[in-house]
């Protein structure tokens, strides 16, 4: 197929993340093998997005908006869960990484979704974290642990350092969440770096 509408939306879909040109021909032509309620029904939810889904106001991680609330300020599940602890938060670079935090189902604070990585090299410098807001959150909720859990790249360590050296004179607990070999993986395959890491971080036993 050449013509405009299907050009468009292979070239639409092969901007999502993982699917090329291949990928994207491959879903333009199993959405046109089902009914066409699927794709009317997909197109309805994407208009839709950013109506109903925002930044939380509080972590910066995404949030359902609440159509009957009264105000428009959307506050996620975990910010308004009072079983959480407000003295643990947990610091991380994008909104997906809320979720993978989440996975273990062991951290009982809350979090703080930076938005981006320190990185020189794509001209991210500082200025550009919003640590004016970390500090007063820090403050407001005294917090008394901090948590990185930037990602182990040259990105995540150098925003995990400038925040440590940045939030020192609070006064409050650093951590960092430790990397090392992945379970069910074989040492062989891992590189050097993630075993060097694994090692210096090592625990009694
Ligand atoms: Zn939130």
């Amino acid at each position: 197929m050449r013509g405009k509408g299907a050009k468009r939306l292979t070239a639409l879909l092969a901007r999502l993340p993982g699917v090329g040109e291949k990928t994207a021909q491959r879903y333009l032509y199993h959405l046109l093998a089902q009914p066409s309620a699927y794709a009317v029904e997909l197109g309805d939810a994407l208009r839709a997005l950013h109506a109903q889904i925002r930044p939380c106001l509080r972590c910066g991680n995404y949030t359902d908006v609440d159509e009957n609330a009264a105000e428009s300020a959307p506050v996620c599940d975990i910010c308004s869960d009072p079983r959480r602890s407000d003295k643990l938060l947990c610091v991380v670079a994008r909104p997906t990484d809320v979720l993978a935090m989440e996975r273990p189902g062991s951290l009982r604070g809350r979090y703080f979704v930076l938005g981006k990585l320190l990185s020189p090299l794509d001209g991210v410098g500082p200025e550009a974290l919003p640590i004016g807001i970390l500090r007063a959150r820090i403050e407001e909720d005294g917090v008394e642990e901090i948590i990185l859990a930037t990602p182990p790249s040259v990105d995540g360590e150098a925003t995990a350092l400038f925040l440590r050296r940045e939030l020192a004179a609070t006064g409050v607990l650093v951590t960092r969440i430790a990397s090392g070999v992945p379970h069910g993986g074989d040492l062989e395959f891992a590189d050097a770096i993630t075993l060097g890491r694994a090692l210096d971080h090592r625990q009694k036993f």
